[in-house]
């Protein structure tokens, strides 16, 4: 990527304005220099942030005297939308139930799992699509709501097994992952 601008010599003057603290660069410009001069460690949190925030596409009317390079800006947005569909998808299909061998027959495990999508739905899935940040349940605070979730009308052994499951699981891993993978195609 950094061949592309070919500016040869502005490395070392990107790295020393990007780690000045007071340096109030926007993301979208931080993450193309970040880019642009080869600077690994910043291009993880930057990505990061613009495809997690609320940032609008307006903005980058006022940025259009910079050095934005379209592929960098669509790759930030298609990711975004990417990140915004398994949010969704998270939300409103739970993983599998997994039934203990004390759970049988037909009409208990339909039990189980109706009354598994409805406690996912209804607990899980209004936090994964919170519109507040901070109340929004992030992959790092998944194991303790996936613990302490209580849920009515699913067999104590089948929710023990399910728990687990979800525990093991990377179902909450999907904004790592998704970045991972898009950053993976412009070769970062
Ligand atoms: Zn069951």
């Amino acid at each position: 990527m950094s061949t592309k601008w070919g500016l040869p010599d502005g490395r070392e003057r990107a790295i020393y304005y990007l780690e000045q603290p007071d340096t109030e660069l926007p993301n979208l410009l931080k993450f193309h220099a970040s880019v642009k001069y080869n600077i690994p460690r910043w291009v993880r949190p930057t990505f990061d942030i613009l495809v997690s925030t609320d940032w609008e596409m307006g903005h980058v009317v006022a940025l259009s005297g910079h050095d934005l390079c379209p592929v960098l800006v669509d790759l930030i947005i298609k990711t975004r939308d990417i990140i915004g569909r398994e949010q969704r998808r998270l939300a409103t299909i739970p993983p599998p139930v997994e039934h203990h061998p004390e759970c049988r027959g037909g009409t208990q495990r339909e039990r189980c799992e109706s009354a598994w999508v409805s406690t996912w739905v209804l607990n899980v899935g209004r936090q994964v699509v919170h519109v507040d940040p901070l109340f929004r349940l992030e992959s790092y605070k998944s194991a303790y709501t996936i613990q302490s979730l209580v849920a009515p009308g699913v067999s104590e052994g089948c929710l023990e097994l399910t728990k687990a499951t979800v525990l093991e699981g990377d179902a909450f891993d999907y904004i790592y992952n998704v970045c991972t993978a898009a950053l993976a195609q412009i070769g970062l």
